[in-house]
C-alpha cells in the first residue's frame, strides 16, 4: 500500500473569493486513490450556482481590484515568490500529486519543478514584454496597448494535473487576467493547494478561484458563461470539440489543446542507443499518460528486427510498482474506469499485432490500475491501436522501407501534436521534420522543450499556440492606437449638399 500523505484536508472545497466554500447545494463527489482504488476524500461539487459566484468574483477583482493595473513589475514579485514557494515544497507535491494520480513519485517531483519554473518563467517574460510601434514620418505614430481580457476559464485534464494547470494560470494572472480554473474531477486534489500558496504570495481575493465538479456541469458552465471570454482547455479531442461547439455562440477565445497518436521514425541510420532510450521512455513515461507521448515508433526494415527486440526486452524490465516507491518507473493508472479502456485497447492489440511484451494487468501489485508496459510488434496503419489514443502504456511498432513511406505513416491519423525523428542525416532529417503534420517536432531528442517555444498540435490535436509569447497574446488584448502627427485631413462629407 501506498502511505497516505500526512496533514490532507478532510475535504476539498471551491475557492472563491478568497475562501473556502462548500457547494450552494452541498452536494460532493467522491475522490479516490489509484492504488487501493478507495475513496479517500470527497470534494465539493460546483453547480451553475457556484460557478455563477466564482465568475462574479473574478469578475469583480479584474474590474474593481489592483491585478489587473499593477505594474508588471509589481506582479512579476509575486510570481516570482509562487515560484519560490512552489519550489520550497516541490517534495510535498510530488508526495500528494502521486498519491492522487498515481504517477511515480520521482517524475511527479520532476513536474513539481516544471510547475514552478512555469511561474519563474512569465514573471521573467512579462517584465521583458515588450510591443510593436511604428511611424509613418510626419504623419502618424501607431502602437499597440496590450491589455488583459478579464476573467479567464481554464480547464484541465487529470493528467500531471498541477503542472497542467501551472502551465495555463502562469500566463493567465501574469497578464492581469483573473481566473477560474476547473481541474479534473480524478484528480482534484493537488488543485486545492493553489490557494494557500497563492494568498501566502500576496495574490489578492478573488484573482485565482477554484470551482471543483464535472466537466459537464460545472465546466460547462464556465464555458458557456458570457463574463468568460476567453477558455484555455487541455483534455480529449471530442471534448475540445464539444467545448467549441458551447463557445461559439458566444465567439470566445479558444486555446484548446487535445489528444495525440505522435509518431517516433527511427532510421537506420540513427544513433541506435540514444533512440532506444528515448522511444521507451517517450511512451511509457508518467505512465503512458502523455498526450505527446511516441505511441506509434515506425522503425526501418534494415534495423527491425533488431530494434524490435531490444524494445521489447527493456518494456519487459520496467520497473512496475507502487507511486511512492523511488524505483517505480511505471505505477498506477489514475482510475480503473481508465485503466478498463487500456485494458480493452490491449485485448483489441491482441489481434492487430503482435504482443512482444506486457498484455495485462501486472502482477503481484495491489488493486488493479497496474499495467505491464505493452508493446505490439508488426502492426498495420489501419489498426485500432495505430490510430486511436489509448494514453496509457502501450505502443504500437509498425517498419517502414523508404522516407516516403515513413512520412506517410507518420501523417496517417487523425492527430498531430507531436513527433520524433531519429536519423545521423541532417537533411533528412530536416526536409522528414518540415513534411510531418504535427504541432511539435524533437529531431534525435526526447521530449525537453524551452518554455520560449509554441506549444500545441494541429488536426485533431488542437487549436491556436500557447508558450512563451504565444500565451502571453492568447491572454491579452492588441489594442492599436493611431495617432495623428499632422493636421488631420479627411474627406469633408456633407459640405457641398443642402
Ligand atoms: P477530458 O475528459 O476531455 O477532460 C478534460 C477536462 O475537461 C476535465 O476537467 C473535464 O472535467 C472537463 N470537461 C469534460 N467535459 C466537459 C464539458 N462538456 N465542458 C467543459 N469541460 C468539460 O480529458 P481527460 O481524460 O481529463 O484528459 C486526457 C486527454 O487530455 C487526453 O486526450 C490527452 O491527450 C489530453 N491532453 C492533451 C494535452 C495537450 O497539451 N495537448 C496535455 C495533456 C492531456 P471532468 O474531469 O470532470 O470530466
Amino acid at each position: 500500500m501506498s502511505t497516505r500523505p500526512a496533514n490532507l484536508p478532510d475535504k476539498i472545497q471551491h475557492f472563491i473569493d478568497g475562501k473556502f466554500v462548500d457547494s450552494i447545494d452541498g452536494d460532493t463527489f467522491d475522490v479516490i486513490e489509484p492504488v487501493s482504488n478507495e475513496v479517500y476524500i470527497t470534494s465539493a461539487s460546483a453547480k451553475i450556482e457556484d460557478v455563477n459566484l466564482a465568475v462574479a468574483a473574478a469578475k469583480r477583482a479584474f474590474e474593481e481590484g489592483p491585478w489587473s493595473r499593477m505594474l508588471p513589475r509589481e506582479r512579476s514579485r509575486i510570481l516570482h515568490k509562487i515560484a519560490d514557494i512552489v519550489e520550497s515544497r516541490d517534495e510535498q507535491l510530488a508526495e500528494i500529486e502521486s498519491w492522487d494520480s498515481g504517477l511515480p513519485i520521482t517524475q511527479a517531483l520532476g513536474q513539481a519543478r516544471r510547475s514552478a519554473e512555469n511561474f519563474r518563467f512569465f514573471a521573467d517574460l512579462i517584465v521583458a514584454q515588450h510591443d510593436n510601434a511604428f511611424k509613418v514620418p510626419g504623419r502618424q505614430m501607431n502602437y499597440v496597448n496590450r491589455k488583459p481580457i478579464g476573467v479567464a476559464g481554464l480547464i484541465t485534464p487529470w493528467n500531471v494535473p498541477f503542472m497542467q494547470e501551472s502551465w495555463k494560470l502562469a500566463p493567465a494572472m501574469a497578464t492581469g487576467n483573473s481566473v477560474v480554473l476547473k481541474p479534473a474531477s480524478y484528480t482534484p486534489l493537488s488543485a486545492a493547494l493553489w490557494p494557500d500558496i497563492f494568498r501566502e504570495a500576496g495574490v489578492p481575493d478573488g484573482v485565482f478561484n477554484l470551482i471543483l465538479g464535472s466537466g459537464g456541469v460545472a465546466g460547462d458552465a464556465l464555458v458557456k458563461h458570457p463574463d468568460v471570454p476567453l477558455i484555455s482547455f487541455t483534455g480529449d479531442s471530442s471534448t475540445g470539440a464539444m467545448l467549441s461547439t458551447n463557445a461559439a455562440p458566444l465567439l470566445k477565445s479558444l486555446s484548446l489543446e487535445l489528444g495525440g497518436k505522435s509518431p517516433a521514425i527511427v532510421f537506420a541510420d540513427a544513433d541506435l542507443e540514444a533512440a532506444l532510450d528515448a522511444t521507451v521512455f517517450g511512451v511509457f513515461s508518467l505512465n503512458g499518460e502523455r498526450c505527446t507521448a511516441g505511441s506509434r515508433v515506425l522503425v526501418q526494415r534494415d534495423i527491425y528486427d533488431d530494434f524490435v527486440e531490444r524494445f521489447a526486452e527493456r518494456a519487459r524490465n520496467i520497473v512496475v510498482g507502487l507511486p511512492t516507491d523511488p524505483t517505480s518507473e511505471v505505477s498506477a493508472l489514475v482510475h480503473p474506469n481508465h485503466t478498463e479502456k487500456v485494458l480493452s485497447y490491449i485485448e483489441i492489440g491482441k489481434g492487430e499485432g503482435r504482443l512482444l511484451a506486457g498484455g495485462g494487468r501486472a502482477e503481484g501489485l495491489p488493486g488493479g490500475n497496474f499495467i505491464s508496459p505493452t508493446v505490439f510488434a508488426d502492426v498495420k496503419s489501419d489498426a485500432r491501436i495505430f490510430q486511436e489514443e489509448i494514453f496509457g502504456p502501450v505502443v504500437a511498432i509498425t517498419p517502414f522501407d523508404t522516407d516516403e513511406e515513413a512520412l506517410k505513416l507518420a501523417n496517417d491519423t487523425r492527430y498531430g501534436l507531436a513527433a520524433y525523428v531519429w536519423t545521423s542525416n541532417l537533411k533528412r532529417a530536416h526536409n522528414f521534420a518540415h513534411g510531418i503534420e504535427s504541432g511539435m517536432v524533437w529531431l534525435n531528442s526526447n521530449n525537453v522543450r524551452d518554455l520560449r517555444t509554441p506549444f500545441g498540435g494541429v488536426k485533431a490535436s488542437g487549436l491556436g499556440r500557447e508558450g512563451g509569447y504565444r500565451s502571453i497574446d492568447f491572454y491579452t488584448i492588441q489594442q492599436s492606437v493611431q495617432i495623428s502627427l499632422e493636421v488631420s485631413h479627411s474627406p469633408r462629407f456633407g459640405v457641398s449638399g443642402k
